[in-house]
């Protein structure tokens, strides 16, 4: 059996903190794992412009309920679950992600949590699900002898790709395609469903 494993934002959706930076004019927080490649240091930087500027939780909801996924996103996610089981591998939050995926039809998603005061909306902290999860998803469904074929778009992405039978980067800035020639690198939907089928040993069409 075969499972896709999809990262979220740069490939099925926006990037939703870099949607928030142009809302709220902080320029620091335009900066994403293309960018910055330790997670920790990324995350521990976003909470405190939040906190500097007095943003919380509502904000941030109040901007990704504008959100749409990108162009063609759901009409991919639903040519991939005809074919394939999915996961949503995201280093996304949930708190953030439920209108967006309500939009692509509630496919498994798998990401971190925040931690919230709920008195006044102050984002706290964050909580990550795991270590290295994406590719701990990954040598999970290798157990149980699932084969796995992973996209994604960035540095947070590439050890998933890795791990997975077939890795493919979608939409991946030229640094990382350049930094990871052997996984293939596409930049439209319809090309990904051709390397999906390519990498896929169950699925011809
Ligand atoms: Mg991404």
């Amino acid at each position: 059996m075969e499972i896709a494993c999809l990262d979220l934002e740069g490939v099925l959706i926006p990037e939703i903190w870099i949607e928030f930076a142009k809302k709220t004019g902080i320029e620091a927080l335009k900066a994403t794992t293309r960018d910055i490649a330790d997670y920790d240091e990324l995350m521990k930087m976003r909470l405190n412009e939040l906190n500097k500027a007095s943003l919380g939780i509502h904000e941030i909801q109040e901007v990704i309920a504008t959100l749409s996924p990108l162009e063609g996103a759901p009409d991919f996610v639903n040519w991939l679950r005809e074919r394939f089981q999915v996961v949503i591998l995201s280093d996304t939050f949930y708190e953030f992600a439920g209108p967006l995926m309500k939009q692509l039809g509630y496919p498994t998603l798998l990401c971190h949590k925040l931690t919230v005061d709920q008195k006044n909306g102050k984002v706290l902290d964050y909580n990550l699900r795991q270590a290295n999860p994406k590719r701990q998803v990954i040598c999970s469904l290798k157990s149980i002898y699932y084969r796995t074929i992973a996209a994604g778009d960035s540095y947070n992405d590439t050890t998933m790709l890795a791990e997975a039978d077939a890795g493919i980067l979608f939409k991946a800035p030229q640094n990382v395609i350049e930094e990871f020639p052997q996984f293939p690198a596409v930049h439209t939907y319809e090309d990904l469903q051709k390397e999906f089928l390519k990498a896929s040993i169950e699925v011809r069409s």
